[in-house]
Parts: structure tokens; sequence; C-alpha cells
């Protein structure tokens, strides 16, 4: 059986009260694609704010593979090698995309006061994946800040893998986006599927079904059901919850 890369068991929050997120499990394989689905108010922007450190849980855990990542601060829980991608990018707009990437994927090497950016072979083998993953080949020289939307979207997962990121958590990737913009994400995405382990919330279910290894269905706080999309789009539980009405 393929290793779990994110385990969530019985995590929950409330707000003055109100279980936001109650007793909430489930399980992400390594290398899956993984669509978190839910009418408004659901509760998945608060599932991925308890899965990053955001927002402290009340109850229960978060595994990254075998580390226990519960209630950790943000950085720890993002050096470990989970990452969330914000709609706002952290692109450096004034660098190139090849600075912008050579910088993610390289720690800094020497001492204070004589630091320097030079790439161990390692190092480059990760630019030069990333660079085929994110398909950023004929723009390395191009300036972050002349991309498009939907080309700095890209770059802000390359530069996400490039830190080392192997979980990460997507909020509505394609937001914004043109239909040949949302088709290239998906494509993305999928390349992405094997090395990386994505948590994805998303509405659209015509990317949903390019992109989605399973789905997982919260409803009020709660786990309703997990199935691949054929089955959630035929489950009544589901289609009477979100789908009838979304
Ligand atoms: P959407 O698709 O609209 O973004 P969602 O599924 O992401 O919805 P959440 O934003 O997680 O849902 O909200 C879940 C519930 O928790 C909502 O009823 C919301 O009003 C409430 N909630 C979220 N954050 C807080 C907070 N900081 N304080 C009080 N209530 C909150």
């Amino acid at each position: 059986m393929t290793e779990a890369a994110l385990t969530i068991d019985g995590l929950g929050v409330s707000f003055a009260g109100f279980k936001a997120v109650d007793t909430f499990s489930m399980v992400v394989p390594q290398g899956d694609v993984r669509v978190l689905l839910g009418a408004n108010g659901a509760g998945k922007t608060t599932l991925m704010d308890l899965i990053c450190g955001k927002t402290r849980a009340s109850e229960g855990k978060v595994f990254l593979f075998d580390q226990d990542i519960t209630n950790l601060q943000e950085y720890r829980i993002a050096r470990a090698g989970l990452a969330r991608k914000f709609q706002i990018p952290s692109v450096f707009r004034e660098l190139t995309v090849r600075e912008n990437l050579t910088i993610a994927c390289t720690a800094m090497h020497g001492v204070m006061g004589n630091m320097r950016l030079t790439s161990t072979a390692q190092e480059q083998d990760r630019f030069d994946q990333v660079v085929e993953t994110v398909g950023v080949g004929a723009s390395l020289d191009r300036i972050a800040g002349a991309l498009s939307h939907g080309e700095t979207q890209w770059l802000e997962l390359g530069l996400l893998m490039g830190q080392g990121a192997r979980v990460i958590l997507l909020d509505e990737p394609t937001a914004g986006m043109t239909h040949a913009e949302t088709m290239k994400t998906a494509a993305l995405i999928r390349r992405m599927q094997g090395t990386h382990t994505l948590l994805v919330v998303e509405h659209d279910m015509a990317f949903v079904r390019e992109i989605a290894t399973r789905i997982t269905v919260m409803h009020l706080g709660r786990f309703l059901a997990e199935g691949t999309v054929a089955q959630i789009e035929q489950n009544q539980q589901v289609r009477d919850a979100y789908l009838g009405n979304g």
C-alpha cells in the first residue's frame, strides 16, 4: 500500500462554541491529488488553516508522513515539507524566473558575512526537475513581474516545489484564470502527481474531473463522503448536501 503523506485524525476547532471543523479524519496517500469539496461554510478553509498551523486545533492530530505536525508553528510545518499556496504570489517580481527558482532551490552556503548562492549538484537537479514540471524552460530569462496571471501562479507552484514542499495545499488554484490557463494548470497538476501530494479546494467540477485522484466531501464541518469522481457524483447524500445546490 502507498505510504500516507497526510493523515488527519479527529481534527476539530470551535469558534465561540460553533464547531467549524468537527472530528474530521482523512488520509491522503503519497502522490495523490485529493480534491476537497463542500458548500460555502462547510469548513474547507478552516481545515486548511488547521493543517498548515494558521489556526490551532482544539482536538485531533495532523501527521505529515510519520511526523506529528499538530499545532506546530507555521514556519516549522513549512520546513517539514508542507506548503500552502496563496492567491497572492510571493515571487520576486523584479528578478527573472531563473533567479526566482534558483533562490527557491538553493540553500545559502557559507558563513555569515560570506554567503553565496551556489547550487550543489542536488540543488541543480531539483532546479532542472522543477523547470521541467512547471514547463518554464522557455521563460527562464523573463522578468517575473512581466508574467501573466497564470504564469505567475505556475511559477509560485515551482517555488514551493523548489523549497522542498512534498505536500501542497491549494485553494481554488484556477481563480481568475482563462479557460486555456485552467487547462494548463490541470496539466501541471497532473505532472506533479506522483512526486508531490496535493490537497485542492475546488468547486469547478470540470476542473475537478481533470485532476482528482479521489474526492473528499465536507458538510457542516464533518466528513461526509470519499470516493472517485464518478462515485461522488453519483452519491445521493453528496448530491443532496452539495452538488444538487452547488
Ligand atoms: P467557503 O467555500 O465559503 O470559503 P469554507 O468551506 O471554506 O467556505 P470556512 O471558511 O472554513 O468554510 O467556514 C466554516 C464556518 O466557520 C463558517 O460558518 C464560518 O462562518 C465559520 N468561521 C470560520 N472562521 C471563523 C472565525 N475566525 N471566527 C468565527 N467563525 C468562523
